[in-house]
């Protein structure tokens, strides 16, 4: 035994012996080594440039599609990748789950972004996505800049760029909606900043700045939107061309507060005060003034032009306030887009003189879709219709004291879950599976409502998988309710006029995706692929770590 200890501690002693004398010439090597080491970087664009049209259905691609100009939708289309059949895979089909999930691949069960609101059992009140109130506004007094992304649990591909940078990339975020430019910017991003039309100015927050950089003080001394406001909305061309819209001022659209009519000219001029510039978001004049700030972000921080891959997520705002007020149908919505593709135009002239043509990388892809107007529909004799806002909750409510006596036994109704009072129920010594399973039959009986699902039992119910799967991908434990409630096909919970989105049908889940730029070829795909397949595809290309929620993956056909 002790010949064997002895043995191995001489061979030992020789071994790092032996191994000091190599270490010996590898030092003497090394720098030869360290003047070998390459140089070469991994190929990548000088920028990714995001563009989200915040409730842009698919077939508005092609509906409006003869009125189009040569380069603009067109010119995507023609020489991008165009990923035909894109769907949301989760539940609701709202817009901060619709832009987290673009730039993180994940969904609400991880992401914990489960709504633009939800009730928060944690908490015991009901949150805003992004509201942070541990911050304060940047170029704004109000709450309207005490924002972050904290309630987002994953990273997003913004945030994987820049540790993958050692954080040389920047990344900034920009939108009319505070959550349209928060969330897909991420934690780690350089700033995200959004409009606050009281304080006529692209704000942003303490989680990100001290002080807004004076390229964004310079362009907000500008007062662009009440110059864009000024002009009033008119129709771009004669309004014989609007063939693919129902006719101007129709019942069922909402008219701006303070005018009589929902049909043009819209004077916003006279809905402009001094003390706010909100109606910008509401006119195509709030993509301009997007794309106005974007532009100045790329020059006031040199985007692109660094040596390092940044990122840039603009998100349109303005073509969802307008689809909520006016319909998918409208004139307005046409002219909205006719607009947009000719401002799309001009910035990808700009990016290609700003970078060169295959330097960038673009992408196109909307957040949500949007359901036609019910009493549109009605008039076309196909079923649809509307809960108004609260009254389903009320009927459950009252229901809920019939059977069980006074109380708040229903916290909330929001992104179409049930949220119930556990803490009652338990205190009242009452039985949670008895009332589950009785407001469940109670709720399915309801006209426009087609099923109502156990959230926590979702996997057995009998309904086609793929939809049980969005409806479980929208579970993330004290932000959920109890019940998943499914309306019908083109009903929702909504106002009386005007539209909206959430659900999990086609209409609200299918979404444009166009790749196009630097490594893209032109291609039509009609592959199946989900809204979580965009930040893994864009990892993927850039050859950087996917976002740690992502669960999708690279479309194959683009990185072929
Ligand atoms: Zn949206």
């Amino acid at each position: 035994m002790k010949f064997n200890i002895l043995f191995l501690s001489l061979c030992l002693c020789f071994f790092q012996m032996g191994n000091a004398q190599m270490n010996g010439t590898k030092g003497q090597k090394n720098v030869n080594y360290k003047q070998q080491i390459s140089t070469d970087k991994i190929e990548r664009p000088k920028i990714i440039v995001g563009l989200v049209v915040d409730q842009m259905r698919w077939d508005y691609l092609y509906r409006y599609y003869s009125k189009y100009v040569d380069n603009g939708f067109k010119r995507l289309i023609r020489e991008g990748y165009n990923c035909q059949n894109t769907h949301i895979n989760y539940s609701p089909t709202f817009t901060a789950c619709g832009h987290t999930c673009i730039y993180t691949g994940s969904v609400p069960a991880l992401h914990g972004i489960t709504g633009n609101d939800w009730y928060d059992y944690k908490y015991n009140q009901k949150i805003y996505c992004t509201t942070d109130t541990n911050y304060i506004g940047k170029g704004t007094k109000s709450s309207a800049g005490q924002m972050s992304p904290r309630n987002m649990k994953t990273t997003t591909i913004g945030d994987e760029l820049r540790l993958a940078t050692n954080f040389r990339s920047k990344v900034i975020g920009i939108a009319l909606k505070d959550r349209s430019s928060i969330l897909p910017a991420g934690h780690a991003a350089n700033a995200a900043f959004w409009y606050d039309g009281k304080a006529h100015n692209f704000v942003s927050s303490s989680y990100y700045l001290d002080s807004l950089p004076n390229w964004v003080a310079d362009f907000n001394n500008k007062k662009l939107a009440a110059a864009y406001l000024s002009q009033n909305w008119d129709l771009l061309y004669d309004k014989m061309k609007y063939t693919e819209s129902t006719e101007d001022d129709m019942p069922f659209e909402n008219p701006f507060k303070n005018e009589t009519k929902a049909s043009f000219i819209h004077k916003v001029s006279e809905l402009s005060t001094e003390t706010s510039t909100e109606i910008i978001r509401y006119t195509p004049f709030g993509n301009n003034f997007t794309f106005d700030f974007a532009k100045a972000a790329i020059e006031g921080e040199q985007l692109g032009m660094r040596g390092e891959t940044d990122l840039l997520a603009i998100s349109l705002s303005s073509p969802d306030y307008i689809g909520h007020q006016f319909g998918p149908n409208s004139v307005e919505q046409q002219d909205d887009f006719l607009r947009l593709d000719k401002e799309i135009s001009t910035f990808l002239s700009y990016l290609d003189s700003t970078y060169g043509k295959n330097n960038y990388l673009f992408f196109l892809t909307a957040d949500h879709g949007a359901a036609h107007i019910p009493d549109y529909l009605k008039t076309k004799n196909i079923p649809a219709g509307v809960f108004v806002y609260d009254t389903l909750e009320k009927i459950l409510d009252k229901q809920m004291n019939f059977w069980y006596g006074p109380g708040d036994w229903i916290l909330a109704f929001e992104n179409q879950h049930i949220y119930l009072n556990k803490e009652l129920i338990s205190t009242s010594k009452k039985d949670i599976e008895e009332i589950k399973t009785k407001l469940l039959d109670y709720t399915q009986n309801l006209p426009g409502v087609a099923n109502v699902f156990d959230l926590k039992n979702i996997a057995n119910e009998n309904y086609p998988a793929e939809l049980l799967e969005n409806i479980k991908n929208s579970y993330y434990p004290n932000r959920s309710g109890d019940l998943f409630v499914n309306f019908e096909p083109a009903w929702f919970e909504g106002y009386e006029k005007g539209t909206t989105h959430g659900t999990i049908y086609n209409y609200d889940s299918h979404i444009p995706l166009i790749f196009y730029g630097w490594k893209i070829k032109a291609k039509e795909d009609f592959s199946d692929i989900k809204m979580t397949d965009i930040a893994a595809t864009i990892a993927a290309l850039l050859h950087i770590q996917e976002p740690n929620g992502c669960i999708g993956k690279p479309i194959k056909g683009i990185l072929k």
